[in-house]
């Protein structure tokens, strides 16, 4: 009997989770177990196995791939052209947020601003004060994030930007002294990354049960009911995700990769429907590692050099999803944004978007971070929150993707053959 491939099996068990989720709520049970502590019982086991995978596959990704780079001026062109993309891509992502957030405006219904139609969802002070005494010039801290001063208590915390410059270094340098000595960490790298991707198959293999899980926690928490009010932002942002991923990405993929983007989307889809579900870039990076290599043919050379850092300072989708957030909350309370405003509101989202780590809700707290920079309140913030969670679910989801876009097309650039030649198996 052939077995189901591995994404439909997935894509099943998301449409079985929708039903479970809806079907039990958060109360349902038996023995006096709640199916929904369930859910999180299991959802909890995956996503600690695929943290488990991140901090050792990460490290030995990123060096393996800088070796094979070598002594050349490799490394300086690859990293030019991978901010260049990161960049370009991000600020495309806000524009097209910004186009539709003013073309919809789902702040303001029937002529008038929404938030006195909604009242405040929920108490956002943690949030509020999570913001409290940073601002743009947060962008500078991610700097500082770059050289943490313990490599190994960066490892702990799961910082990864630590951890990815201080294996840039190490791995610029493993190839830079005698041979005697570089081939030896070399084959110790190479060793422990084969066997980081067998663990990574083997995590996988339980994908669809641990998917299952997450999305039924997710809609039995809740539900459809907290989207309604909120429907008009919540499509106006999915509309804008939507028009970024179905057709500015693959006319990049077309005309700069020169590759079928039908054939990127089947490659990559494994990892999209990982990025839905656990609404984490960091935990999705495994998975986005193995689909880039395995199914769409990428080079480990280019892949662990660019998806790393995508996942941690590429946010296409976050940085789309904070700028029309904003003018949305400036929208329902009644205020009016000058341009000068706007082109504020974009330049910090930009900004902003590096510095936003790859967990489930990280972005709300930039959101205050560019109210505050915008003059606007911060309590706006709990307008957003009851639909936040499955709009996170969405922008993860193109966040990873831009990600594996870039390496592909940085890839093509650097004159690899066999990327996205054939159609990906499984
Ligand atoms: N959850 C997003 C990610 O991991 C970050 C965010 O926008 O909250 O990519």
């Amino acid at each position: 009997m052939t077995r189901l491939q591995l994404h439909w099996q997935i894509l099943i068990a998301m449409i079985l989770a929708v039903i479970a989720g809806f079907a039990t709520g958060m109360d349902a049970g038996i023995a006096g177990v709640t199916f929904y502590s369930i859910y999180e019982f299991i959802g909890g086991l995956f996503l600690n196995a695929l943290k488990m995978l991140i901090v050792p596959l990460i490290t030995a990704s990123i060096i393996t791939g800088v070796a094979a780079i070598g002594t050349g001026d490799g490394f300086g062109r690859l990293g030019t052209k991978t901010v260049i993309y990161y960049f370009a891509t991000s600020l495309l992502a806000i524009l097209t947020g910004l186009f539709f957030v003013n073309l919809i405006t789902p702040g303001v219904v029937d002529g008038v601003p929404a938030g006195s139609l909604m009242g405040l969802e929920a108490d956002v002070s943690n949030i509020v004060n999570n913001a409290q005494g940073r601002g743009a010039s947060d962008f500078f801290t991610v700097f500082e994030r770059m050289l943490p001063p313990n490599i190994f208590k960066a490892a702990a915390d799961g910082q990864m930007l630590g951890i990815i410059v201080f294996s840039l270094i190490f791995a610029y340098y493993m190839v830079r002294i005698p041979e005697k000595h570089a081939s030896v960490m070399t084959n110790f790298w190479q060793a422990m990354m084969q066997i980081m991707l067998k663990i990574t198959e083997l995590v996988m293999k339980f994908a669809p049960i641990g998917v299952f899980a997450l999305v039924a926690k997710v809609v039995a928490s809740t539900g459809f009911s907290a989207i309604v009010p909120l429907a008009s932002f919540a499509a106006t942002v999915f509309l804008a995700l939507l028009v970024h991923t179905i057709i500015t990405l693959p006319l990049l993929l077309t005309f700069v990769g020169r590759v079928h983007p039908l054939r990127h989307f089947q490659a990559m889809f494994p990892a999209m429907m990982m990025a839905f579900s656990t609404s984490s870039s960091a935990a999705t990076l495994p998975v986005t590692l193995d689909c880039v290599e395995k199914r769409a043919g990428v080079s480990n050379r280019v892949s662990s050099f660019v998806l790393p850092l995508g996942a941690t300072i590429n946010m296409d989708g976050t940085a789309l999803y904070e700028c029309v957030a904003v003018i949305f909350i400036a929208q329902a309370y009644g205020i009016d944004l000058s341009l000068g405003l706007q082109f504020l509101i974009v330049t910090t989202a930009l900004l902003t978007s590096v510095g936003v780590a790859g967990v489930p809700a990280a972005s709300l707290v930039a959101i205050v971070v560019i109210l505050a920079a915008a003059g606007l309140p911060a309590e706006g913030i709990g307008l957003i929150l009851a639909v936040d969670r499955i709009l996170d679910m969405c922008r993860t989801t193109v966040n990873i993707f831009s990600d594996s876009c870039g390496a592909v097309i940085i890839a093509r650039s650097e004159g690899e053959q066999g990327v996205l030649e054939k159609v990906p198996a499984g």
